[in-house]
């Protein structure tokens, strides 16, 4: 049986393939989601959302209790410019299949998340990388502004950023969103941060739109609950994607983030610790990778990931060996973009010991090895 023509090579990411290596052994310095489990009043309000929400489908476009309240503070019209979705990759999906056709040029950091460039394949498009620059990792508007051209739909930006940690700057994202595309901003990691909120793209152009979600800020990454903001006349398209993606979000997760939106006071404090938490991880990375692999990166403004220098070398065979020879997990920085080439993203969602441990063994290797 030969599989549709839209997927040839592409497989599943190098994100997922290296977490398949993973043993009950394995400390694991790759993965994507929070290490948070829900506390009890989160578990309490899941039991109640379980207990008193609906069965049935909502709205395409998401319930309309839980639109609103996500439109409360912002100058959003809960009718018309928010769209419930199945997570933020579902998100993503539905604004490619929606904006982006046969030969149409998108934009995407390098090194980046790595669904975008598939995202765009997948659509007919091209992916056209733009370049964040070590150390800092910092984006420059201009490394945006001149890649554009006649063909570009769309322009990707993550910030916090996944793999990077960095944060664009305001004035950044201000010269990005006035250069005309449609612009994508990916802030699943807003919440995620270390000394001062991310500023977000919400607001700043009619052609922007942005996904969010609860996967990251309430490590609800298997119930599958992200939305998007854009304004009236970008989002319809989109919400007809979304249709024939999900027909609607799953009605149990809506009316649980509902609930997590009303205890306002539980979830400020809930942001807190789980900020708290990744502060202390982040501490406990940045120390042994400075003193295991005498590497100093520049602490990251958000997120939970570290992209870390490593020896020259084939990144991705090293991380393959790192998985089966000393049971640790990271991910090579070529599964990012070819610009990762010769780093490796440490992700710190994991308990602090085992970051030092692992960190430790990386670093008793490379030396082993000569590297
Ligand atoms: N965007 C980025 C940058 C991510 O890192 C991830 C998850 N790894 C997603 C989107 C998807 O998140 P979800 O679908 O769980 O909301």
């Amino acid at each position: 049986m030969q599989p549709a023509k839209r997927l040839d090579g592409i497989e599943i990411s190098l994100i997922r393939q290296i977490n398949a290596l993973a043993t009950s052994e394995s400390l694991n310095l790759g993965i994507g989601e929070p290490n948070i489990e829900p506390d009890e009043t989160l578990r309490a309000l899941a039991s109640r959302a379980a207990e008193i929400g609906s069965w049935h489908y909502s709205p395409n476009a998401g319930s309309f209790s839980l639109r609103k309240k996500l439109c409360e503070r912002i100058d959003f019209n809960p009718k018309s410019e928010i769209c419930i979705t199945a997570g933020t990759e579902e998100a993503l999906y539905a604004i490619f299949q929606a904006y982006v056709g046969e030969g149409d040029e998108v934009l995407v950091p390098d090194p980046g998340f790595t669904a975008y460039p598939t995202l765009a394949r997948l659509a007919g498009g091209v992916p056209v990388p733009y370049s964040i620059e070590p150390p800092e990792w910092k984006l420059e508007a201009k490394a945006v502004l001149s890649r554009i051209t006649s063909r570009t739909k769309l322009i990707v930006v993550n910030s916090p950023s996944n793999p990077l940690g960095s944060v664009v700057e305001r004035q950044t994202l201000e010269s990005i969103a006035a250069a005309g595309p449609l612009v994508v901003s990916d802030e699943i990691y807003q919440q995620i941060w270390y000394d001062a909120p991310p500023p977000s793209m919400l607001g700043i152009g009619r052609n922007v739109v942005v996904v969010n979600g609860m996967s990251k800020s309430h490590s609800m990454t298997g119930l599958r609950l992200g939305w998007i903001l854009a304004r009236e006349e970008v989002m319809k398209p989109i919400i007809t994607a979304h249709q024939y993606i999900a027909t609607c979000a799953s009605v149990f997760s809506q009316q649980l983030a509902e609930m997590i939106l009303d205890a306002q006071e539980w979830n400020a404090s809930w942001l807190e610790r789980v900020r708290a938490q990744f502060r202390e991880q982040r501490e406990a990375a940045l120390y042994s990778i400075e003193h295991e692999l005498e590497a100093r990166i520049p602490p990251p403004a958000g997120a939970f990931y570290a992209f870390v220098p490593v020896p020259s070398c084939d990144t991705e065979f090293l991380a393959r060996t790192l998985a089966t020879d000393i049971a640790v997990l990271v991910i090579p920085g070529v599964a990012f973009g070819k610009a990762g080439e010769g780093f490796m993203r440490i992700s710190y969602a994991a308990p602090v010991d085992i970051i030092g441990v692992g960190v430790e063994r990386i670093g008793r290797w490379l030396r082993a090895a000569g590297k």
